[in-house]
């Protein structure tokens, strides 16, 4: 009896000690928000979210269009999270490289993925290798400052577009080819995007979808601000709206909704925006059969597709022997993303792209969350519902029996291996400094896009990162300012020698 009273507080006085060590790999929306409720419910749990990075939030700083800064703010409760005294974020960490999945495990207590998706799906058809055929995925890197789409080769000095997909990837992207340049100056855009789109010659962009309008991925707040677009008119084929109205008391809300803006800017447009210089064209009914052209994509083969099956929103699109050509200088691909296998140790469904997990759970002990998970679907909000399920069935399950070293170990396999991790503080270095200079341009943030450059900064002391950032843009704008001074004077001179040359 006496003993086993003994035994039983020599047990509760050391499992009381054991701290829940938890490791969340990706620090996008869907990680950030499973630490929020661990924390919330795991009081002395340590979470430690890493990410391939030295910057966090994932698709909120590389996937939302940056005219949409208002869905950017849920960055603000991720800094509430990151800064827990329990919480911490390393970056520069290339889980399956630097440290592997059978190390993280042996390490804590919990492991959840959370990396996303980072691959596109690809349509398999002929031509997709042309020039200027380009993944949607990446083209939306490379205006929102994501390093290793930085250097994308696209030419914008074309007329026509296509977008093959109807998704909101695509609508983001149709708006930023289509927005006038002052539009997009002040928002946190990279430079390299504002510049090259400033000189888009881009003046109709196609919206190609394979199935109807009753089946359009797209939702109601990005079609009304493509319709709304200044100078651009929404071009859609009447054809295409044979029988919809008749299908709308049977739709649900939102479908519904959706519908009814079509069929309005359907009637509306012609009347009122015959004279804008750039143009959407949505088109129904079509899928991409192959990209032709010698050397650039010159020209899209669609096939006319009918539809079948009995559910109005879940039909199938069947193509059928007739064709269709749209020219186009430039193809974007948005069908979608596929999450990746990044360590042999995750059991991976390979054919759709995500972890092969069970309501959340890939093992004992092992999680996946958001994207990776459940595919690449719904917006921040569905990623949260989703990231608290999770996180909530761990804190059902989580059993801590022994000790557990965390990042203990891990930083001295990432020491061994001289990868160069960059904390919360390091990235609020880079924060700032993209905040100087978005300051100096008028822009919330410029975006530094080389991982180099960040890596430089983070390793930086605090009190000199400002100083430096700013007194080298300060060299940088006086040195434009010099450039500029000379061609001005240079221009004066031969103005003022050709007028003596005429007076003489
Ligand atoms: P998505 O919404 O799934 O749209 C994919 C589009 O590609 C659909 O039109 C789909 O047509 C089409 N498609 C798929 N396979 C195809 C094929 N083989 N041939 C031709 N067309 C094909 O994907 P997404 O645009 O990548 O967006 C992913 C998620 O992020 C979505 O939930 C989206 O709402 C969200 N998101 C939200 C925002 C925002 O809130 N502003 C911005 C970006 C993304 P079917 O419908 O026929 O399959």
């Amino acid at each position: 009896m006496r003993s086993n009273l003994l035994h039983n507080c020599v047990r509760h006085f050391t499992s009381e000690k054991i701290t829940p060590q938890i490791c969340v790999i990706g620090a996008g929306p869907a990680g950030f928000y499973a630490t929020q409720h661990l924390i919330k419910t795991l009081k002395d749990a340590r979470v430690d979210i890493l990410d391939r990075l030295p910057v966090p939030f994932g698709l909120v700083r590389f996937g939302v269009a940056p005219d949409h800064p208002e869905v950017k703010n849920v960055i603000h409760t991720f800094h509430k999270t990151a800064q827990n005294p329990n919480v911490n974020f390393f970056g520069n960490i290339d889980v399956g490289k630097d440290v592997t999945i059978k190390q993280l495990r042996d390490a804590y207590h919990v492991i959840i993925l959370a990396y996303g998706a980072e691959q596109d799906r690809e349509l398999h058809i002929p031509g997709e290798n042309l020039n200027n055929v380009i993944s949607g995925r990446r083209f939306v890197g490379w205006y929102n400052g994501l390093p290793v789409d930085k250097d994308l080769n696209i030419d914008l000095d074309v007329d026509e577009a296509v977008i093959c997909g109807q998704g909101n990837v695509a609508m983001d992207i149709a708006r930023i080819l289509l927005t006038p340049i002052d539009k997009l100056k002040n928002t946190d855009i990279t430079a390299h995007a504002l510049e090259q789109l400033s000189h888009s010659k881009v003046r109709k962009v196609w919206l190609i979808g394979r199935r109807g309008p009753l089946q359009a991925a797209f939702t109601i707040k990005e079609l009304r601000e493509l319709i709304k677009l200044e100078n651009c008119s929404t071009q859609w084929r009447s054809a295409d709206f044979y029988g919809v109205r008749d299908h709308l008391p049977k739709l649900a809300r939102p479908r519904k909704r959706l519908t009814e803006l079509m069929l309005k800017s359907l009637d509306e447009t012609p009347a009122t925006k015959s004279n804008c210089k750039n143009v959407l064209a949505p088109i129904f009914f079509r899928g991409p059969v192959e990209f032709q052209g010698t050397n650039a994509v010159e020209n899209l083969k669609l096939c006319i597709n009918e539809l079948s099956g009995d559910n109005t929103t879940g039909l199938i699109a069947r193509s059928t022997n007739s064709f269709e050509d749209i020219k186009c200088g430039l193809a974007l691909r948005c069908i979608g993303y596929k999450s990746v296998q990044v360590d042999p140790d995750i059991l991976f469904d390979s054919k759709n792209g995500r972890v092969l997990a069970q309501h959340g759970k890939v093992a004992e002990n092992f999680y996946a969350t958001g994207w990776v998970a459940i595919g690449p679907v719904g917006v921040i909000l569905s990623t949260m519902t989703n990231a608290f399920e999770v996180a909530n069935r761990i804190c059902t399950e989580l059993k801590v029996e022994e000790r557990k070293p965390g990042w203990t170990e891990v930083s001295s396999v990432l020491t061994r291996n001289k990868v160069q991790i960059v904390t919360y503080e390091d990235w609020e270095k880079i924060d700032q400094v993209e905040q100087q200079r978005g300051k100096i341009v008028g822009k919330p943030r410029e975006k530094i896009v080389d991982v180099t450059e960040m890596l430089h900064i983070a390793s930086k002391e605090s009190k000199s990162v400002l100083t430096n950032s700013s007194a080298n843009m300060k060299i940088k704008f006086k040195n434009e300012a010099i450039t500029i001074a000379i061609i001005e004077l240079f221009q004066r001179r031969i103005w003022l020698w050709l007028t003596l040359k005429k007076k003489f």
